[in-house]
């Protein structure tokens, strides 16, 4: 029996062979010709699949929340107002980060868990008093509830604030059009839809978010997030040229360029609509099997992951029945009701037979928990959508 099992959690997720191969590389110098053309390579992809041209892209070694924290760190200064836009624990981090740096915070949260704040919330927030900045989270990976980010964007920018979304549960598997939607930085970390082990913070700021930044007037707060110092790094490979900063995680580097290659070659479109398909078979599933989801309507529900209910009677313990099936999912995050519900990720290179593999297990678990429902309920639901 091969012992290794299927990861959909919401991220790490399942890579593909080729960027696994391009970690496997002898690792070069940082400066050395292939690694120059390969990392200016990947920047100029960044922009394409952030569908941001004229963006300023930036990959450094962290983890999303590095990503986060140079958002909060290069775009606001003490005493600055920003907006949060809370859909779960990722717009609780946000502010943490932001309040550390010195901003002011208003959230605007949803009315229960599993819903997203109305634009007419947001809207009204955002006329009673001058915010600098708003944060949205695309996915918020702790409830499965995606964000408007078009239209909030959209009233964001009527208002005149900088627009902040933090990608990194979204990025890669979601519809983002960077310039078209007027977001003025995009985020996301390299092990979620990019689909890149982790250890890389991704971020392109278009024009008014690097103006913001240039007009500072004090210095960022933090050494090793202060875009002065990345930006002449970003530039130079871009140009293809050498830069030293702080040394470049190179084999990640390598892959990063390797996934976006692939990413692009099946077309943001195409990539999008596949998600889309695949969360609606698993969805349907989920829905056969007797379990509701957290998020309340299915139009504030990501097509990246699925978070769902346990049925009544089945505790986490089904995730370990799960597991001896071959199918790794992850526990809850929300922290008032995080034993109540599970998650999966389905996102970057997943198939048809992932999605079905996956269903098939959760019905192994629930059986073996002693949930009562039809077996193959879930397989059938799922298939129907596949094939239809
Ligand atoms: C995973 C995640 C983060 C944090 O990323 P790390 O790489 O774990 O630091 C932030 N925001 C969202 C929406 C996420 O899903």
């Amino acid at each position: 029996m091969k012992d290794r099992k299927l990861l959909m959690i919401p991220g790490p997720i399942e890579f593909t062979p080729e960027v696994m191969r391009a970690m496997a590389m002898p690792t070069t110098s940082h400066v050395a010709a292939d690694f120059i053309q390969v990392f200016g390579q990947a920047l100029d992809r960044m922009q394409q699949v952030f569908l941001c041209p004229e963006g300023q892209p930036f990959v450094v070694a962290g983890s999303g929340t590095l990503a986060m924290d140079m958002a909060a760190a290069n775009l606001t200064e003490p005493g600055d107002q920003v907006l949060v836009v809370n859909t779960g624990y990722f717009g609780d981090r946000f502010a943490a980060i932001l309040e550390r740096y010195g901003a002011t915070v208003t959230q605007v949260r949803s009315r229960a868990v599993g819903d997203a704040p109305s634009l007419e919330e947001v809207e009204a927030a955002l006329q009673r008093q001058g915010y600098k900045l708003m944060t949205i989270t695309h996915v918020d990976t702790s409830t499965a509830v995606r964000a408007d980010v078009q239209r909030l964007a959209a009233l964001g920018h009527q208002c005149g604030v900088l627009v902040v979304v933090d990608g990194v549960c979204a990025t890669g598997g979601e519809e983002l059009r960077q310039t078209d939607w007027q977001v003025d930085l995009a985020l996301t970390a390299s092990q979620k839809a990019i689909g890149v082990p982790p250890g890389l913070a991704l971020l392109v700021a278009g024009p008014r978010a690097m103006d913001a930044f240039r007009r500072r007037k004090n210095p960022v707060g933090s050494y090793y997030s202060d875009w002065t110092l990345w930006l002449p790094i970003m530039e130079a490979y871009q140009a293809r040229q050498a830069g030293y900063f702080g040394t470049p995680p190179v084999n990640l580097i390598w892959a990063l360029n390797t996934s976006l290659s692939q990413i692009l070659g099946e077309g943001m479109e195409t990539r999008v609509a596949r998600h889309r398909r695949l969360s609606k078979a698993f969805k349907a599933s989920m829905a056969a099997l007797g379990m509701d989801q957290l998020p309340v309507r299915p139009e504030v529900a990501a097509d990246t992951m699925t978070a769902a209910y346990y049925p009544d009677n089945v505790t986490a313990s089904v995730l370990g029945h799960i597991n001896q099936a071959g199918v790794i999912l992850a526990g809850g995050l929300y922290p008032t009701i995080k034993e109540r519900y599970f998650r999966v990720g389905h996102m970057g290179a997943v198939t048809p037979s992932d999605i079905l593999t996956t269903v098939g297990a959760i019905e192994y678990g629930l059986a073996r928990a002693g949930h009562r429902f039809e077996p193959g309920a879930g397989l059938d639901a799922a298939q129907s959508i596949l094939l239809g």
